[in-house]
């Protein structure tokens, strides 16, 4: 797909590897729509795309509420038209205490926004792209979702769902016209590690990491390349992004 006068929606836009993506398909000519529960992050990505002459707008939507990516969606098709491209990102770590310590409710966030939410925007930008004759979803999983996180087994859990979610729609390329990718990136360098809660986790930063620009440029290839559908495209430091 070529993004020039595409429609892109971005969840978790407003920060890390969600930035960078969206900084990138507005660059490469797509008007997007970043959505975030940070209203301030959210908006400064705007600011940063309109800055580079870029076409953005954003929404606040927890995508783990009902009725939020959905509400998303029709946002874009009313600016621009359609959606051509899904980028359903957004993504938390369990925190602390770690499992099997972590409480119901806190856990169950995880599964709620890395797994319920990819699922259910896949779902709504299926349907959305049906209707104009298709597009191109990429789910953001993790090399936590093709082998095993003990340090977060949860989150792991969520991203290798992530992964054979994915893998299982390869066959929408052809009798939808949508095709639906994942990235699976090792440690980046984002917030997500930064501002971790679990010390472990955290500590994590001394080792090397992959710039958020790097994972956009993996999912870049993912929208560009007509030919890749159900595909998890592992990325990771000093080595050429393959397929899992
Ligand atoms: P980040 O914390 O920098 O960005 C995540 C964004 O999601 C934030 O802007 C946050 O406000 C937003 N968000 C959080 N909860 C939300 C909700 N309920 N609804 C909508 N937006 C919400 O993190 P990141 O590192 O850029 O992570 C992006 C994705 O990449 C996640 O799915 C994460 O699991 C995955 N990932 C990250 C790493 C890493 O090492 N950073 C590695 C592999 C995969």
């Amino acid at each position: 797909m070529d993004l020039q006068g595409k429609a892109a929606l971005v969840t978790g836009g407003g920060s890390g590897i969600g930035r960078a993506t969206a900084l990138l398909l507005a660059q490469k000519g797509a008007s997007v729509l970043v959505a975030d529960i940070d209203e301030t992050r959210g908006g400064d990505t705007v600011k940063m795309i309109a800055s580079a002459r870029g076409t953005a707008a954003f929404v606040p939507m927890d995508a783990t509420r009902e009725g939020e990516i959905e509400k998303a969606i029709r946002k874009v098709v009313e600016l621009w038209g359609k959606l051509d491209v899904m980028f359903n990102n957004a993504g938390i770590l369990t925190g602390v205490p770690a499992f099997p310590d972590t409480p119901v409710e806190q856990w169950s966030r995880v599964v709620q926004l890395n797994f319920w939410a990819v699922i259910r925007g896949t779902q709504a930008a299926i349907e959305s792209m049906k209707a104009s004759g298709g597009g191109v979803i990429v789910n953001t999983a993790s090399m936590a979702g093709v082998n095993p996180w003990p340090m977060d087994p949860v989150y792991s859990a969520t991203k290798g769902g992530v992964v054979f979610f994915t893998k299982a729609l390869a066959w929408l390329a052809t009798s939808a016209n949508v095709r639906v990718n994942c990235v699976c990136p090792t440690l980046v360098q984002t917030p997500l590690l930064s501002d971790a809660s679990d010390a472990r986790i955290a500590d994590l930063q001394r080792l090397t990491r992959l710039k958020a620009d790097d994972v956009a440029r993996a999912v870049l290839r993912l929208i560009e390349d007509d030919s890749l559908a159900g595909k998890a495209l592992t990325v990771l430091p000093g080595q050429e992004p393959a397929f899992a």
